[in-house]
């Protein structure tokens, strides 16, 4: 026996039936929805209210279908802001989108636009994510070693690079080796506390800057009203560190 689903026979309209052109727009819109998945609707929304908030705020007209030159200058705020590449080719199809479902002039194949697109890939800019550590961060990294650190030796070494890093602005390799091991890491007889001046001074032998290879001597005061002091959290740090060593900043051997 064959079961019959449902009953759609009844829900269809009357042979007879003829839609109105309203009917029949409304129909039109809902199949072209219909047709895009969700996810692409809602990317090709931003697409269009960033465009629009574009606009607004260059008080251009928000009139469809859009101005080339607006898009034309929509791309280059894309790239001025720093989106990637991809993102900015997928506003522009949001943008483009509308303009073929209205039977516009289809965005894609300006010769401009396209043009726009490759060079955002070829001079893509990315942003620069290491953000410079402030006094404030400083104070914060020291806050939380407790909490990473092995010892309290470990803390106290951390405390003094970290602080000789920030107030002298040492690279890395001027501190400590690195992976690339074509480091020149500041010595431990280097090293120089005037105590009559509250002054360290460090002679660093090899600088990346320094072009004919003339030791820089660093000079610093004791920062008496800072929680991080280079100058004293160094001197704490130099009276627990091994002795016979080379460099300055050296781990414990029996860290475990
Ligand atoms: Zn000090």
């Amino acid at each position: 026996m064959i079961q019959r689903v449902g009953n759609r026979g009844s829900s269809l309209p009357h042979p007879n039936f003829i839609p109105t052109v309203e009917c029949l727009q409304r129909t039109a819109s809902k199949l072209v929805q219909a047709g895009i998945s969700g996810n692409t609707a809602l990317t090709y929304n931003t697409a269009v209210e960033s465009f629009n908030t574009f606009r607004k705020q260059y008080a251009f007209r928000a009139e469809w279908p859009a101005r080339h030159n607006q898009i034309v200058l929509y791309i280059a705020f894309c790239f001025e802001k720093g989106l990637a590449a991809r993102t900015i080719a997928t506003y522009v199809a949001g943008i483009a989108f509308v303009h073929k479902i209205n039977d516009w002039y289809d965005i894609g194949e300006s010769f401009v636009v396209k043009k726009l697109l490759e060079g955002c890939k070829r001079q893509h800019r990315t942003r620069d994510s290491r953000a410079p550590v402030t006094l404030t961060m400083l104070s914060k990294i020291w806050e939380v070693l407790p909490l990473v650190c092995f010892s309290r030796y470990e803390i106290t070494l951390f405390k003094a690079a970290f602080s000789v890093a920030f107030f002298w602005l040492f690279r890395v390799g001027e501190l400590a080796v690195t992976q690339l091991g074509e480091d020149h890491p500041i010595q431990y007889a280097d090293v120089e506390f005037i105590e009559a001046s509250s002054v360290c001074k460090i002679i660093v032998r090899f600088t990346k800057t320094s072009q004919y290879g003339q030791p820089a001597i660093v000079k610093l005061r004791c920062e008496h009203k800072s929680q991080v002091c280079p100058v004293c959290t160094l001197r704490e740090y130099v009276s627990k560190r091994p002795l016979g060593r080379v460099y300055c900043f050296v781990m414990q051997k029996d860290r475990g």
